[in-house]
Order: structure tokens, then sequence, then C-alpha cells
């Protein structure tokens, strides 16, 4: 037997709620690889599948939810994982329409899993999480498209979040001069001990100006707000300069003009880690391994128990959580 945190409608079938329930291994779904897990975390998506209507993305009770996990192989019927493996899952609809990580045991898919790089435990692997992830997939298409050090400051939206704590970290460390953006001034220092040089307050830029085109300021974003931040920031990029988009914390329309497209060459790239392929997959996490500062890492992560769960996830709806949450499973 085994704890997982299970959400499930209540009598009349309404709305959902969690607990910590003791599951056996024929309670869980079919999949290759048995994994005993060791870590999970918190995401801006967790807390919709952690919330009573599942946030649209849950659609079947009962219910594990944790859109990522890394712990140990137990068992493996697939060739490519064998017992004792240290791997991580992120994507895949893990933890949305298929059980996920809040559990201390899971099944996998093999074709969703990733072997842990060298240097990265799983506790920090799930410091980095879907998040860190994340940041590091849009550090790449920024440098993918051209973005190099010594050409300006790049901007972070939603910089005290998860997404926004390890793009900072990263790019600090990779040279760049990081420009982030906050809505809650406390977390300034917080926000230069990984590095940002300059803290941008959220209101000086999540207002609509009439102008498409404003003086040219940075030189990449990585953008976790989207909505009319987003819209703003596209008219401030500078000649030929990317903006990675994340997220949407702050709104999902983005009130834009193409006049930055047409006249400045600015690109707008998307970026999906759920459906990512594999060899990109491989790519990022070593990334992370070699270029997030562990100990900067260490400064983001805040520790939960499977118990924390439900007051976690309606916090980081709230835009609530600073860094990142790592949650120890047992
Ligand atoms: P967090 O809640 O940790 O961070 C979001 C941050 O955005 C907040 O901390 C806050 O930062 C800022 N924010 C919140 N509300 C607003 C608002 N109304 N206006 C402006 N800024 C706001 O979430 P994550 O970092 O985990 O995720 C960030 C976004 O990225 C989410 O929308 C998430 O769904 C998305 N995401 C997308 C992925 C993908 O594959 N594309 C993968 C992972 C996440 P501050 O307090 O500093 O202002």
């Amino acid at each position: 037997m085994f704890n997982a945190l299970v959400m499930d409608k209540d009598e009349d079938g309404g709305l959902a709620s969690a607990s910590v329930k003791q599951l056996s291994l024929e309670d869980l779904p079919q999949g290759e690889v048995t994994v005993a897990v060791e870590y999970s975390t918190v995401n801006y998506k967790d807390g919709l599948c952690l919330s009573p209507k599942g946030g649209g993305l849950v659609r079947t009770y009962p219910h594990i939810p944790g859109i990522d996990y890394a712990g140990t192989v137990e068992a493996s019927s697939d060739d490519r994982y064998k017992p004792g493996d240290k791997v991580v899952l992120t994507g895949w609809r893990v933890g949305e329409a298929h059980w996920g990580g809040y559990t201390q045991k899971a099944n996998a898919r093999a074709d969703w899993l990733v072997p842990l790089p060298e240097g990265l435990s799983s506790r920090q692997a799930m410091a980095v999480g879907t998040a860190g992830f994340t940041a590091m997939l849009a550090v790449m298409a920024l440098e993918d498209h051209g973005m190099t050090p010594g050409h300006g400051p790049v901007l972070v939206t939603g910089a005290a979040g998860g997404v926004g704590s390890v793009a900072t970290a990263i790019l600090a460390n990779l040279g760049y001069e990081v420009a982030a953006v906050t809505g809650r001034p406390e977390t300034g220092d917080y926000l230069k001990s990984l590095g940002a040089t300059t803290i941008v307050p959220r209101e000086e830029l999540n207002e609509t100006t009439k102008r498409p085109l404003e003086s040219e300021s940075w030189a990449g974003c990585v953008d976790a707000v989207g909505g009319e931040m987003l819209a703003r920031v596209l008219g401030q990029m500078k000649y030929g300069a990317s903006v990675a988009a994340v997220g949407l914390a702050g709104g999902a329309g983005l009130p834009a003009t193409v006049i930055p497209f047409l006249l400045r060459g600015v690109n707008l790239l998307g970026i999906d880690s759920v459906m990512q392929p594999y060899d990109n997959r491989l790519r990022a996490w070593q990334r992370i391994a070699t270029d997030l500062p562990m100990e900067k890492l260490d400064a983001m992560v805040h520790p939960a128990t499977l118990g924390d769960l439900p007051q976690l996830g309606a916090d980081i709806l709230k835009g609530q959580v600073k860094g990142r949450v790592v949650v120890d499973v047992n």
C-alpha cells in the first residue's frame, strides 16, 4: 500500500475535493514503467487541477493530480528502463488526463520519461519542474533565434513565479543582463539574488498604449504573463529580437498590432512543454544541469508534503507562490 492525494467528487457528483488515501498497485492505470515517486511540485496547471472543478483540465474522477514527478524505476517492461534508473516526467497531459505525480507510486508510459541527467538529483529536478523546464525551453528558443549576451537587457515577466525565477537564474548565469517584471515589490531582493539587474514594476507594463512602437528596450523576453503586458512588450523589443511566449498568468488575450513584426522584425516564439519531442527534452534537461546554478535553485525552493497541496493549489492560482515548491511525497 502507498499514499496518494486523490481528488474525488462529493456524493451528489458536484465539486471535487482532495484527500490523502491509501492505494495499492492494482489501483493504478496500466503503464510500462512503475516509478517510486520521490518528489513532485506545484505548477500553475496543478492549481487548476486541484480546484473543485478541475480547471477544465480534469475530466474523470477519482483523479491523482501532479503534472510532473521524479523518482526511481521500480519495474519496467520496456528495454529503455530498468529498476534503479532515475527518471523525470513532465507533460503528456499527465496529472490532467492521466493520473499524475501526487503519489508514492506511479505507472508511466516509457515514452513519457526522460532519464535524469548526470549531476541532478530527483529533488533538484522537481525544484526545476515543468515551470523550470519550460523556462529552459524558452531560453533555448531565444538562443536558436539569435539571442546572445551583450546586446542589452532581457526581460522576464512574472519574474517571481516559477517560470520567471528559473528563467532569471539561467539567463543571469549565461551572462545576460536581466530585467525582472514583478507585481510584488517585496520580491526585489529575491530576484536580485537570482541575478536580476533591474526590477521593473508590473504597473509600468500592464497598461495598454495606443502607440504600437515604443523605444527599443529589450534584447529578448521570456513572457509568463501574456495579455496586455505581452502586447505592450512587443512594441518595446529591439530590432530583430524575440519574445518567447510561455504563459497566460495575466490573460490569454493579445490586444496587439502587427506593427512590431513588420517594422522591427520582432519574433513571437510559442513555447509548449507538454508535447515537446524527446530529443529536445533531453537537450533541455542537460542544459538545466549545466546552466542553472544549483545554489540559486535551492534559494527558490519551499518544501511541502502531500497534505499541503490543496492550499498551495489555491495559492498559485492567486499568484501568491514565490519561486518553486518541492513536494516530498514520502
Ligand atoms: P506562477 O504562479 O509561479 O507564476 C506566475 C507569475 O506571474 C506570478 O508569480 C506573478 O509574478 C505573475 N502574475 C500573476 N498574475 C498576474 C497578472 N494578473 N498580471 C501580471 N502578472 C501576473 O506560475 P508558473 O511560473 O508556474 O507559470 C507561469 C505561466 O506559464 C502560467 O500561465 C502557466 O500556465 C504557464 N506555463 C506554460 C507552460 C507551457 O508549456 N507553455 C509550462 C509551464 C507553465 P510576480 O508576482 O513576479 O508579478
